[in-house]
């Protein structure tokens, strides 16, 4: 499609010679019930300036049909002005209103505007999603974050449903069988945070109001909704609570009242992320909405994601960046404020730091070590780059980061910065320029030699202690060694560790400093007895890959389960998983330590990330002549720990979960059976339909489920997740039909949502049948271009990450991998940075094998 992937010079073209004054975009969705009608009719009118009158310039949109286009009154022929994906206009003046009107489709790849039937009900729920640039597939737009405009939403929608968007509706007027909701205009916001919520959603309503400095009363109506069919698991009493604890927090930490008016949060369905800062509509996955039991993690996740988005209400809404490259400006805030905030704003999820160091940072470690790594300000061209941005550098490395100059600047200079930047920049656009000149001003310091540092170089560096003692058993010396590509500024704490007599790993000393350079003594160390163990970036204020000693590494082979502080133990546990994954510590050791100390781990979601580390392990880090041992020693330990765990605890559940994915031998499968037909009973387990789902899925994965059984088990539970976990287990049998069929059902059509897609390569890729997908290599990287050009960037990114031959883990196919690579040099660079990093797991799984191996 021409100009689809509008670039950066295109942008910062039309911004400098347009201003926007306003949109008003009306919507007319009553057809959305009729499964028949593939679009909604929508018509924006918008006036905007041009600095340089009498020049041409286009509007962004996606769309089947453009019926008219009027400018200033003159009518323009949609036919030469329209090209599929923009609307170009010529002749424009000082001041100008532009009139389109369209006929835009209804999406099933959550881009746009989507549509979903509820299997429970029948009903159909809509909502929007537009980041970074799909508001174009819903009205006609300038598709850029630094033309900002007030919007006038008008919504024509089914009677009985109800419409929510950024702005408090006006009035509703009835007609025949539709309503029409007319919305209040929107403060200045860029396209992309747009939004429309629309269907017979069910609401809990609740309220937040909050004396301001100068005397006045904010008041803000606060909402929640979810699907109908879902409305007796929705704990809206538990979501509006961490709302209300949050927006006290960021009231006393921004000192600037939320600018937004209402405070809607949606939990929408087959949502592609996992959350959406639309001002005063928020939108969230469903999968939020816990119809099973899960464990705390989970609720600490969706705590930590309501607080991220409510961040972006500062950081992204009010100030934006001005185009992709800054992206990191709202999401490495947003990032480090969900963690900082379950913990300042008092929530009960005290744990959020051991949470923030195990799994956030993992992902930042994993994204940072691929070829394809950037600075955390990136060079951002165009949309397509935008796109695949959304990664672990630009929101956790990010946030590490930060959670870094918090400790570098301190965190009265990083707050007062925040304050300012608000002020001084609302409703505006801002490049990192402008959040570092303040910085600066707050924290004294000069900050551009650690922004070079920090934000504009990529890869991680290794911090490793060279312990030097005397006879006595005194240390001599301790020195930092940092290896990377750049050397950085580190403000770290130094833990020393030592037994104490309950035989606890107890923390004996806590020596913060500055490493720079390559080598730093840790003078204030000398003269103390050498410890069991020393533990660098304790408390894990940088980001860094920390390694041991080789005295230290011995004491956690045989006692990393004493460490008695959670987040020490949470670094410990990060810090062994970086060595596997490093080929520099065998993953059957780590499976080893895993077994070993996995069941005393006390923290929730500590314990489920070694669950999929030690998985990983088995499955892609281990010499494959021991992989069936290691898969049977982890299905023995779940067992193991199963039977141990506390009845009804969410360590019980977690371990019958683990329980599933390592299932393999009659013992474990039969006990899997048992559970689901209720012949076997482990004391205070509840076989909810979740687990059930969990359940069927090992024994579809082994062959023994029937097509009845798991027909009568979605006849059971026909809903939507109902349905996607049926997909699932169809597609994880392992025959070579049910491959062929899920991969046809993604390759061969584009009809299937976005939700069914990802579950039939769930199903499809499982490692253990990598005999069966092996043959699927070869047409996968045939298909590559084709898919990539044809299907929306959702579909396109699920269909080249998820089919990737990674469980065949060889030369050959590292080999064909680089053949494709090297024979389309001109591919679009977001699909070969795709494959690049796909093939880069690929060779680290080849080099732990070795390790492992060795
Ligand atoms: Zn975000």
């Amino acid at each position: 499609m021409p100009g689809k992937n509008l670039s950066r010079d295109e942008a910062q073209q039309r911004a400098s010679i347009l201003t926007v004054d306003g949109y008003r975009v009306r919507l007319d969705v009553t057809s959305a019930p009729d499964p028949a009608a593939a679009t909604f009719r929508s018509t924006t009118t918008v006036a905007f300036r041009c600095a340089r009158p009498g020049t041409a310039t286009f509007l962004d949109l996606l769309a089947p049909a453009v019926r008219s286009i009027t400018l200033n009154g003159r009518a323009i022929d949609p036919a030469t002005a329209f090209d599929g994906a923009r609307v170009h206009v010529d002749g424009l003046a000082a001041d100008n209103v532009l009139t389109i009107d369209a006929d835009c489709a209804y999406s099933r790849t959550g881009e746009g505007l989507h549509r979903f039937v509820d299997p429970a009900d029948g009903e159909t729920y809509l909502y929007t999603h537009y980041e970074p640039a799909d508001a174009r597939r819903v009205f006609a737009t300038f598709e850029q974050p630094d033309l900002k405009a007030p919007f006038t939403f008008t919504v024509t929608a089914p009677a009985a449903w109800d419409v929510w968007s950024n702005a408090v509706h006006e009035r509703v007027d009835t007609e025949e069988g539709a309503r029409t909701w007319e919305f209040a205009p929107t403060k200045p916001i860029s396209t992309y945070l747009t939004a429309v919520v629309a269907g017979p959603y069910h609401i809990a309503r609740d309220h937040y109001s909050r004396e301001l400095p100068d005397g006045t009363t904010l008041e803000i109506p606060l909402s929640a909704m979810c699907r109908k069919s879902l409305a007796r698991h929705f704990d809206a009493d538990e979501i509006l609570g961490v709302t209300k604890l949050g927006l006290d927090f960021f009231h006393e930490q921004f000192d600037y009242p939320y600018p937004f008016g209402k405070y809607d949060q949606a939990f929408v369905p087959e949502y592609n992320i996992g959350a959406m800062e639309n001002p005063g509509c928020v939108t969230f996955k469903e999968d939020f909405v816990f119809r099973s039991k899960v464990t705390d993690a989970a609720y600490e996740g969706r705590a930590n994601v309501i607080l991220h988005e409510m961040a972006h209400m500062w950081f992204g809404d009010l100030v934006t960046m001005r185009w992709w490259d800054d992206l990191w400006l709202k999401e490495s805030f947003a990032d480090f404020m969900g963690s900082y905030g379950l913990i300042g704003a008092r929530t009960r999820y005290s744990s959020a730091w051991v949470t923030f160091a195990n799994q956030r940072k993992a992902w930042a470690y994993r994204q940072d070590q691929l070829p394809t790594t950037h600075p955390i300000t990136a060079d951002i061209r165009d949309l397509e780059a935008a796109k695949l941005n959304f990664d672990g550098i630009t929101y956790a490395k990010g946030a590490s980061v930060l959670k870094q100059l918090v400790a570098y600047a301190g965190s009265d200079a990083f707050f007062e910065g925040a304050r300012r930047y608000f002020k001084r920049h609302a409703f505006g656009n801002t490049e990192l320029a402008d959040l570092l000149g303040i910085l600066e001003e707050t924290s004294g310091r000069d900050l551009k030699s650690w922004a070079a540092a920090w934000l504009q170089t990529a890869g991680v560096d290794s911090l490793t202690p060279q312990v030097t003692a005397d006879a006595e058993g005194r240390i001599t010396e301790l020195a930092v060694l940092q290896d990377g590509a750049v050397l950085r500024p580190h403000r770290i704490a130094v833990g020393l560790y030592d037994h104490d007599s309950d035989g606890t790993l107890v923390r004996t000393a806590r020596i913060e400093l500055d490493v720079t350079g390559a080598r730093t003594v840790v003078a204030e160390a000398a003269g103390r007895p050498r410890p069991a163990l020393v533990l660098l970036n304790d408390d894990d204020l940088t980001y860094c890959k920390i390694r041991f000693d080789d005295a230290s590494l011995e004491t956690l082979r045989t006692g990393l389960g004493e460490i008695g502080d959670d987040l020490a133990r949470a670094l410990a546990w990060s810090a062994v998983w970086n060595l596997t994954r490093d080929g520099l510590m065998p993953a059957r050791d780590y499976v080893a330590l895993v077994l070993r100390f996995a069941g005393q781990e006390g923290n929730i979601g500590v314990l489920q990330s070694l669950h999929t580390q030690a998985k990983t392990a088995v499955d892609l880090y281990a010499d494959p002549a021991w992989r069936a041992e290691g898969g049977r020693l982890l299905a023995d330990g779940a067992l193991r720990e199963l039977r141990g765990a506390v009845p009804g605890s969410d360590h019980q559940l977690a371990w019958a979960r683990f329980l599933a994915q390592t299932a393999g031998g009659a013992e474990h499968l039969g006990l899997v059976r048992g559970l689901l037909a209720g012949s076997a009973r482990i004391d205070g387990l509840d076989v909810d339909q979740e687990l059930r789902w969990a359940l069927w899925l090992a024994l579809a994965a082994a062959g023994q489920a029937s097509d009845d059984e798991l027909a009568g088990e979605l006849a059971a539970d026909n809903t939507a997740g109902g349905k996607r976990q049926y997909t699932q287990c169809l597609a994880a049998r392992p025959t070579p039909e049910a491959k062929a069929a899920a991969w046809s059902a993604v390759v061969d059509s584009d009809e299937l949502p976005n939700a069914l897609v990802e579950a039939n390569i769930a199903g499809f890729a499982l490692p253990a049948h990598r005999d069966l997908t092996a043959l699927y290599a070869a047409p996968y990287f045939k298909l590559l271009e084709k898919i990539w050009a044809e299907r929306t960037i959702e579909i396109a990114m699920r269909f080249v990450g998820g089919f990737f031959p990674s469980a065949q883990i060889g030369e050959p196919t590292l080999a064909e991998a680089d053949a494709w690579l090297d024979g389309h040099p001109d591919a679009a660079p977001a699909l070969r940075r795709l494959v690049i990093e796909r093939r880069d797991d690929l060779a680290r799984a080849l080099r732990a094998q070795a390790c492992d191996r060795a």
